[in-house]
């Protein structure tokens, strides 16, 4: 029997939406990024590898409606799933010129996809794409979703991994995809070097106040080759504790808004190629001792919500006589 969760989970929302489990299906294609290609930056963010962020994703030069037929044939043999969402996961998808990236949502739109993710970074968000996209939705009935890294809510730490944006991009892509309409999955690193634990709060409290629906939290793994790579090697960076990732987990829940679903909350990695991965722990060991500290010590998503619509100043309120 499935114990109830105290986070509001992914897969529930699912089937609470859809009627059933849904896969996600990871989806790659031939873009790159404005942080990589010369734009903002040659090097991209210091921790980001050759792959990108879909190590999980078959290789961009199959089309993507092969990709999409390829990956449900293999779920659906296993799991007998019958609802998709088609995942565009790897670098920035809105970064491909309009005409393209028409090209390719066309080629995702089977009966069995119910669902479109897009992935992309807050400052490459126009409303040319959004209203694309929400003619999309209008012709097909099929949901969109546009997830957005941002990693940190620290302005110096968003300079340290060289993100080549800020928190103010950030704000102006999630109020975009609100004045659309669409669903919005936003990403942080909670372990990042730089960060503390007001940074995890803030960024609880930050991403409660915009309204967004999901949220993925990662561990930070660490890619050979890459600046991040050097400084761990070079002794210049300083990971925090199992233990404190886990608290700081519990933390950024307790503060998050009750309604935000949690699509992930440790990430996964290749161990190939890889110096630093979940303190060499298997993610779902470390799932684990998040519930487990969650239900010893009574925590739950929503548990210091108390802080916006007036409540954080309630103690400075008269009492009604
Ligand atoms: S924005 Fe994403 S794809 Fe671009 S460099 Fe950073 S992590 Fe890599």
């Amino acid at each position: 029997m499935e114990t109830k969760s105290r986070y509001r989970t992914y897969s529930q929302y699912l089937r609470e939406k859809y009627g059933e489990k849904v896969y996600k299906i990871p989806l790659n294609l031939p873009v790159t990024c404005p942080n990589r290609d010369g734009i903002l930056g040659r090097n991209g963010c210091i921790f980001c590898g050759e792959e990108g962020t879909g190590f999980e994703s078959l290789c961009n030069k199959i089309s993507v409606s092969e990709q999409l037929d390829q990956n449900i044939k293999y779920i659906q043999e296993k799991y007998k799933a019958g609802k998709f969402i088609a995942f565009f996961q790897n670098f920035t998808n809105t970064y491909l010129p309009l005409s393209d990236f028409k090209g390719y949502m066309g080629e995702v739109l089977q009966d069995n996809v119910v669902e479109i993710a897009v992935s992309t970074r807050p400052d490459c968000i126009h409303d040319d794409y959004l209203e694309y996209l929400k003619d999309l939705q209008y012709r097909t009935g099929k949901n969109i979703s546009i997830e957005l890294g941002l990693q940190s809510v620290n302005y110096y730490t968003l300079q340290k991994i060289n993100r080549g944006h800020t928190l103010a991009e950030f704000i102006d892509a999630m109020l975009k995809i609100k004045k659309f309409g669409f669903s919005s999955c936003v990403h942080l690193i909670l372990n990042l070097p730089w960060d503390h634990e007001a940074d995890v709060i803030e960024g609880a409290k930050i991403l409660s106040a915009l309204g967004v629906e999901q949220v993925k939290l990662h561990s930070l793994y660490i890619v050979k080759g890459t600046e991040m790579g050097r400084q761990y090697e070079n002794g210049q960076i300083k990971l925090i504790s199992l233990e404190e990732y886990v608290d700081r987990v519990i933390t950024f829940l307790e503060y998050l808004d009750p309604n935000i679903v949690l699509q992930r909350i440790i990430g996964r990695a290749p161990e190939e190629n890889t110096l630093f991965c979940n303190w060499g722990t298997s993610w779902w060991k470390i799932k684990d001792m998040i519930d487990e500290k969650m239900e010893h010590t009574d925590s739950y998503q929503g548990k210091k919500f108390n802080y916006l619509n007036g409540k954080a100043v309630k103690h400075f309120v008269p009492e009604k006589r």
